[in-house]
């Protein structure tokens, strides 16, 4: 990519560029912490640890969450060992690799920080409040947000807007879903972002073999800004009937050559998650054609969040 031109909502304009006479120094990074081992930060955890080969703390509010994640981790390792794409004496290298804990405090020596905790504005700027005063001056802090501002994530590390020693340094590296597979990670700048973290972002992103594509700080970004509204709309045809569950996901996958259609897809991404991010869209833009359907509402309160609950569009 030669150069970045990103255009932003109105009002908040702003040119970022890659070449080389505008490149910045990218953070050297040695040491990440991963902060949330759901679904996400253990495949963010565990890709860090294969590909770029750094130690990674994993921290997690609740021991149960990283004994699941660890536990799941050995069994990728053990999966990729017995179908010989890895030896085993790589899968203990990037086991031993990943270093589980509970507080954010272990933070306070690593380079590039990944926060993946659930899509909860308040819990996402408290954390982010709390990293910019633990980890090192340099370290990069990054999101895994799907829907929620950076600009505003990165609002949350200062008091003083004025002083962007903090916020500068923040930026969005959104994985896909499951990490280890998806190649493609989409990058997003808030407006205080410096052009070195955006480059070192980019950078780290290369070396775990992911493709980045850079996109405006605009709500749902890019993939989610598209992908959900086809995910709503799949779900929208399911509770006025114009089709069944079945013939949704058979034509969709057959008819577009995906690997499975908008309602598996959404079990697998999480109920939760797809109405928090359909929320966002709806609100921020103030556009009815974001709104989110009546029954993902009610799937969601229902507690069927999909594969992660045991049911969904689908029983797991
Ligand atoms: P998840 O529910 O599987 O995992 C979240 C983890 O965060 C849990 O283990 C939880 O114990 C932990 N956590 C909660 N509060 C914490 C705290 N205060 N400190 C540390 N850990 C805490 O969620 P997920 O699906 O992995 O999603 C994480 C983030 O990634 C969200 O922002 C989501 O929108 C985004 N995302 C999700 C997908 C997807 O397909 N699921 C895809 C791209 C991005």
């Amino acid at each position: 990519m030669a150069s970045i031109m990103m255009r932003r909502l109105p009002g908040s304009f702003r040119h970022f560029s890659s070449t080389s006479s505008s490149r910045s120094a990218a953070v050297e990074v040695k040491r990440i912490g991963v902060v949330g081992a759901g679904q996400m930060g253990l495949g963010i955890a565990l890709v860090a640890a294969q590909r770029a080969q750094v130690p990674v703390t994993l921290v997690d509010s609740s021991q149960a969450s990283l004994d699941k994640g660890l536990a799941f981790a050995e069994k990728l390792l053990a999966k990729d060992v017995s179908k010989s794409r890895i030896t085993q004496e790589q899968a203990d290298s990037a086991r031993s690799l990943l270093t589980p804990s509970t507080t954010l405090d272990d933070l306070s020596s690593v380079d590039f920080i990944i926060e993946a905790v659930p899509e909860i504005p308040s819990l996402k700027f408290d954390i982010f409040s709390r990293l910019a005063q633990i980890a090192p001056k340099h370290a990069i802090l990054a999101t895994n947000t799907s829907s929620i501002s950076i600009t505003r994530i990165a609002a949350s590390t200062t008091k003083d807007a004025r002083d962007t020693t903090n916020s500068s340094r923040v930026v969005s590296t959104h994985f896909m879903n499951p990490v280890p597979v998806q190649k493609g990670v989409e990058i997003i700048a808030g407006l205080q972002t410096s052009q070195s973290t955006l480059d070192s972002a980019i950078a780290f992103c290369k070396r775990l073999g992911k493709i980045p594509s850079v996109s405006a700080d605009s709500p749902g970004f890019l993939a989610n800004r598209i992908l959900m509204p086809y995910i709503n709309e799949a779900i929208i045809c399911l509770e006025t009937g114009v089709g069944d569950r079945d013939s949704i996901d058979a034509i969709m996958k057959n008819g577009t050559n995906v690997p499975m259609g908008p309602l598996q897809l959404a079990d697998f991404i999480g109920l939760d998650t797809c109405l928090a991010i359909m929320k966002v869209l709806y609100e921020e833009t103030g556009d009815s054609k974001y709104r989110p359907s009546v029954h993902l509402r009610n799937m969601v309160d229902a507690g069927w969040l999909g594969k992660k609950s045991g049911k969904g569009f689908y029983d797991y």
